[in-house]
């Protein structure tokens, strides 16, 4: 129920309404329905479970009115910052920069984690909860019971959510595909088959595990745990990220049922979000195996549909180096096949993502344009491409000054991967 009340400099309005769409905006935008608290020092905002999710502080010590703090659903704080608008939207395709509490491949950004009233605020957040509730005296009883159970979300309370939820899911979900940019990555992960085909030398996220899809009972499993772990907060919810990392090399039935099931179990039909975002990676062998029939029933379901290729590299010396062992003709099969699904289905995009580094073989980059610039005969709006720097926390202007180029040169929207996690 929508209720407002203040006293004194306190405000709290329960069930406040954000906006029902992702969007891209270079001001700050809030989704679906979340409550607030807002006191002379900060702005806290509660999910539907009335757990912390937003955050900001007010006043000169913090960086910048625009910018804010949001916790993810594996309990990471992360910095949203504008980068001074100098570029960011260029380079990432949103108007705001993610900084991570964790290392990662950005090219971009600061440390603002670390400076002292946002560190307050992730560190110590339930202390200005307190306070609030100390000066708030004796309020209505909706509002004491949204405090009561916001209080009760304690930081011990939210990581044990989140190993559930890693529970559930079979381990932490180590990357994000780039596309969940484009719902802020607020995806509900559902892992279909664990490990990878190739084992890539050069890769940090993979696993030990063979590729193994999941039983039909092992994901209704998962469902019905995800279900109870996000309880009234799955009202927010309106994406899906088919785990782990080639769902796509699953079963074409498998996929396509697994989507149905959660689109109901989910309710994502009337969620407080509009429209259904289904996203997923995809290999080389995986996306030139899958057999049109597949992408025929994903083209009748209510889902826009995001897969995400690691292609990395068109150049076979940089294939080999990098130790992923594909052809690079594979991978021209592959670029070409990306195309034909984009340009036949419109509810279905697949993206790829190239590695960039100072230190590869020097045909890489020339490889890479013969793709997306003499491969294709003008400017197309689908079928985003990734640079993704190889190495972790190794800033350097000599590679975004590379970027930059290659993208003016791209006939594809091409963007920097932000690794994040869930
Ligand atoms: S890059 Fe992809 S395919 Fe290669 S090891 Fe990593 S997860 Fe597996």
């Amino acid at each position: 129920m929508n209720e407002i009340w203040q006293h004194e400099d306190i405000r709290i309005h329960l069930r406040k309404r954000g906006i029902d769409q992702y969007t891209k905006a270079s001001y700050p935008v809030r989704y679906g329905v979340f409550s607030e608290i807002e006191t002379r020092d900060a702005i806290l905002q509660f999910n539907l479970n009335d757990e912390i999710v937003q955050a900001k502080g007010k006043g000169r010590e913090w960086p910048d009115p625009q910018e804010w703090l949001k916790r993810t659903v594996g309990n990471d704080w992360i910095y949203y910052s504008t980068g001074g608008y100098a570029g960011v939207f260029e380079a990432i395709g949103e108007y705001y920069l993610p900084n991570t509490p964790y290392p990662t491949n950005s090219l971009i950004g600061g440390q603002p984690l670390s400076l002292p009233l946002v560190a307050r605020i992730t560190g110590s957040w339930q202390n200005l909860l307190r306070q609030a509730i100390d000066r708030a005296g004796g309020p209505p009883a909706g509002i004491r019971h949204f405090l009561d159970r916001a209080l009760a979300n304690s930081p011990e309370v939210l990581q044990k959510k989140a190993e559930t939820l890693f529970a559930i899911s079979g381990g932490r979900i180590t990357v994000l595909p780039p596309d969940t940019r484009h719902v802020d990555y607020n995806v509900i992960p559902l892992t279909i088959a664990e490990g990878c085909l190739y084992k890539c030398r050069f890769c940090r996220v993979k696993t030990d595990s063979p590729f193994k899809e999941k039983t039909p009972e092992g994901i209704a499993v998962q469902i019905d745990g995800l279900t109870e772990l996000y309880g009234e907060n799955l009202a927010n919810y309106n994406a899906l990220f088919l785990g782990e990392h080639d769902a796509l090399c699953a079963r074409p039935d498998l996929l396509v049922e697994t989507v149905g099931m959660a689109y109901h179990t989910f309710g994502f039909s009337g969620s407080n979000m509009k429209g259904t975002s289904v996203f997923l990676f995809g290999s080389v062998d995986s996306l030139l195996n899958a057999p049109s029939r597949l992408f025929e029933d994903l083209k009748k379901l209510p889902c826009s549909f995001y897969i995400n290729i690691g292609l990395e590299s068109a150049d076979q010396e940089t294939l080999d180096r990098l130790g992923k062992p594909v052809t690079a003709a594979g991978i021209a099969e592959a670029f070409a096949r990306m195309q034909d699904i984009n340009d036949r289905y419109f509810n279905i995009e697949v993206t790829a993502n190239f590695i960039m580094d100072e230190r590869l073989p020097e045909n890489h980059y020339p490889a890479f344009l013969k793709l997306v610039r003499d491969g294709l005969t003008r400017n197309k709006p689908k079928g985003c491409i990734y640079l993704s720097p190889l190495r972790i926390g190794k800033p350097s202007r000599s590679i975004l000054f590379e970027f930059n180029r290659l993208k003016v040169l791209s006939r594809l929207p091409t963007f920097l991967y932000i690794i994040q996690r869930l």
